[in-house]
C-alpha cells in the first residue's frame, strides 16, 4: 500500500483538540494539504480576510489568489497600534461582519497581531490560524494568547482569545529559514524538557536526515502537551507557566541586546541551559545529563551562552526588574529531573547566589 505522498510524507491526517474553558476547537496536522482549493472552500462559507507577511506572500501567493489578504511587514514591529489600526480599517472597507472570518497565514507575529485583531473587531469575530513556522506551529498559534506591542514592551496590549481551528500543514517549513527552524525547535526542546523526556531522547537521537520525516510526530506531541496545559489553565494564572521555562533569562537576554542581538528561540535556549547548569549545580540532573542538554542545543544551532559572558550581571538584573511588579520574592521555572519541572521561589540576593554556583565556564 503507497500511503505516502511523492516527497515521501506519510500521509495521514492528525486532529487534536483544546478543551479551553472559553472554546474546545481542533488542531489539525498533515503534510500538503492547505492550498488553494482549500483556502477557497474555507472563504465559500463565510468572508474570509486572511493576514500574511511579505515574506510568505511572496512564496505562497499563488495559493491566496482571488481571497482579500492584508500583507504586512515581516518583523516583530509590525505588532503594533498603527497596523493594528490600518488592518481595523481594511476589515471595515471589506464590511466584515461578526460572523466573518480573520485567517493568520504566517509566524508568530502574523498570528498574534491577526489574534488580537480578531478579539477586537466588532467585540470578537472568526479567527482561524494557519501557522507557517515552526515556533507557530509548536507554539504561539495555540492557547489564544494574542497581543500587539507598545513603546514600553512586547505583548504589552493583549488578550485571551482562542482561535476557532489551527490548521498546520507541515510542507510550510520547506521554505523556512534555517535559523527559524532553530528558533522553533528551542520550543520543541522546552517541551521535552519540561514535560516528555521520551520527546527528549527523540531529539538527542535525531539526525538531520530525519528532520522532516519526524516533524510532523514532534509537532503533535508539543501540541499535545501544550493543549493539555491551556485546557487546565487558560489564562495563566498557575500550571501554564511552566511553558515559560528558560523565558524569563530568555526575555531578558532579548531585551538587553534590544531584540538585534539574539532571536526568541536563542534567547529560550540560554535561558533553558542557564537553567540546566543551575540543576546540575544542584545535583538533580547528572553530568550526563547536562552533556546531553549541550548535545541537542548544539545539534540545532542554538546558542547556550551570550557571547560575551561579562554581560551576564546585567542582563540578569533584567531578569529582576521584569519581575518588580510581583513585589520582592518571585518564581522561577526549575528543572527537577529531564521532563519535570518545579517552581522556586528567589529573591535578587538568593538568585545572584545561585548563579554563582554555576560554573560558568563549563556551560561554554
Ligand atoms: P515566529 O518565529 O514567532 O514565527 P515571525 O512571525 O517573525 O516569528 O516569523 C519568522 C520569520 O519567518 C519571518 O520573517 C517570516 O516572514 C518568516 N516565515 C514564516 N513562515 C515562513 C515560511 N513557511 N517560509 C519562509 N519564511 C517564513
Ligand atoms: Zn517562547
Amino acid at each position: 500500500v503507497n500511503d505516502k505522498t511523492s516527497n515521501g510524507h506519510k500521509n495521514d491526517a492528525q486532529t487534536l483538540y483544546v478543551a479551553a474553558p472559553s472554546k474546545c476547537y481542533p488542531i489539525n496536522i498533515n503534510y500538503g494539504w492547505i492550498d488553494h482549493a482549500f483556502l477557497k472552500a474555507l472563504a465559500h462559507e463565510r468572508h474570509v480576510v486572511v493576514i500574511t507577511d511579505e515574506n510568505v506572500y511572496a512564496l505562497y501567493a499563488e495559493i491566496l489568489k482571488g481571497l482579500d489578504v492584508y500583507v504586512i511587514k515581516p518583523g516583530e514591529a509590525s505588532k503594533c497600534l498603527r497596523v493594528y489600526g490600518e488592518i481595523q480599517a481594511y476589515l471595515i472597507e471589506k464590511n466584515l461582519t461578526r460572523t466573518d472570518t480573520i485567517v493568520a497565514l504566517g509566524g508568530g507575529v502574523v498570528g498574534d497581531l491577526a489574534g488580537y485583531v480578531a478579539a477586537t473587531y466588532m467585540r470578537g469575530i472568526g479567527f482561524i490560524q494557519i501557522p507557517t513556522s515552526l515556533l507557530a506551529m509548536v507554539d504561539s498559534s495555540v492557547g489564544g494568547k494574542v497581543a500587539i506591542n507598545h513603546g514600553a514592551g512586547k505583548n504589552i496590549i493583549g488578550t485571551f482569545y482562542q482561535p476557532d481551528a489551527v490548521y498546520i500543514d507541515t510542507a510550510f517549513l520547506n521554505t523556512l529559514p534555517e535559523k527559524e527552524r532553530s528558533c522553533g525547535m528551542a520550543e520543541v526542546i522546552k517541551y521535552g524538557l519540561i514535560s516528555d523526556s521520551a520527546l527528549f531522547e527523540q531529539l538527542n537521537h535525531m539526525v538531520a536526515l530525519d528532520w522532516q520525516q519526524q516533524i510532523k510526530a514532534i509537532i503533535y506531541r508539543c501540541c499535545e502537551i501544550k493543549a493539555e496545559i491551556v485546557s487546565k489553565d487558560e489564562e495563566d494564572k498557575g500550571i501554564r507557566q511552566i511553558l515559560n521555562f528558560g523565558h524569563t533569562i530568555g526575555h531578558a537576554v532579548e531585551s538587553y541586546y534590544h531584540y538585534s542581538g539574539y532571536a526568541h528561540g536563542e534567547g529560550v535556549a540560554i535561558g533553558m541551559y542557564m537553567k540546566t547548569c543551575m540543576a546540575y549545580a544542584s545535583k538533580k540532573i547528572s553530568k550526563q545529563e547536562l552533556e546531553t542538554v549541550r548535545q541537542v542545543l548544539e545539534k540545532f544551532n542554538l546558542p547556550r551562552q551570550v557571547r560575551n559572558t561579562n554581560d551576564l550581571p546585567s542582563i540578569l538584573k533584567e531578569v529582576i526588574h521584569d519581575k518588580k511588579a510581583e513585589g520582592k520574592c518571585f518564581k522561577l521555572i526549575e528543572l527537577k529531573r529531564i521532563g519535570e519541572t518545579e517552581m522556586v521561589s528567589y529573591t535578587y540576593e538568593s538568585l545572584l547566589q545561585r548563579l554563582g554556583e554555576i560554573n560558568h565556564k563549563e556551560m561554554v
